[in-house]
């Protein structure tokens, strides 16, 4: 978890803007309060698909050498591609990178190679820490939709600050709420 030091929908700079401000290239608005939660991919995570790939392709010279070359070749080729498709993934996600905002107005996520999406406080009744796979999800008002928050905390701890922030955030708006409707009542 971080503070924004770029603005998480145009990637522009945010440092030395005032901590409650807009982004001065696409109006984004952020304050003191506002948080980001990034997956930083790490190279580790490739280990077993690269092994992986290395003992089939050794294997496939010794092993497989009394079964037909096209099927060695056959599987050779698959396992290429299936190694390139990840490699491709990390890369996709090292460019992009998933994160999860949570901003005064807003929360803001980006879970694929997609755009970023926005999805404002007013449409979620909550938000509650996923345990396994490790995430969040968050309860839409609009026809009781569920949203998971997935890939983007490392560790449970994570996952429970990002509920805590969002759930003052909900609040915020709640009382907000209460108190427009007491003045409409006076
Ligand atoms: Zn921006």
């Amino acid at each position: 978890m971080s503070q924004l030091t770029s603005c998480p929908r145009c990637s522009y700079t945010l440092r030395g803007l005032p901590a409650k401000h807009r982004c001065p290239e696409c109006g984004l608005g952020y304050d003191e309060h506002s948080r980001i939660w990034r997956r930083h991919p790490r190279w580790r995570e490739l280990f077993w698909p690269a092994f992986i790939y290395v003992y089939i392709f050794s294997t496939s010279f010794g092993v497989f050498q009394t079964t037909p070359r096209y099927i060695t070749i056959l599987i050779l080729l698959c396992s290429a591609g299936w190694a390139l498709y990840i490699v491709y993934n990390y890369l996709i996600l090292i460019r992009h990178g998933r994160f999860a905002a949570v901003l005064p107005d807003e929360l803001m996520l980006r879970l694929d190679k997609k755009e970023s999406i926005s999805i404002p406080w007013g449409n979620i009744t909550r938000v509650a820490v996923k345990p396994s796979p490790l995430g969040a999800v968050i309860f839409l008002k609009k026809e009781r939709e569920v949203k998971d928050i997935l890939g983007v905390f490392s560790k449970r701890a994570e996952a429970e600050m990002f509920v805590q922030c969002a759930s003052v955030q909900i609040s915020k708006l709640r009382e907000g709420d209460v108190s427009l409707g007491e003045t409409h009542e006076t």
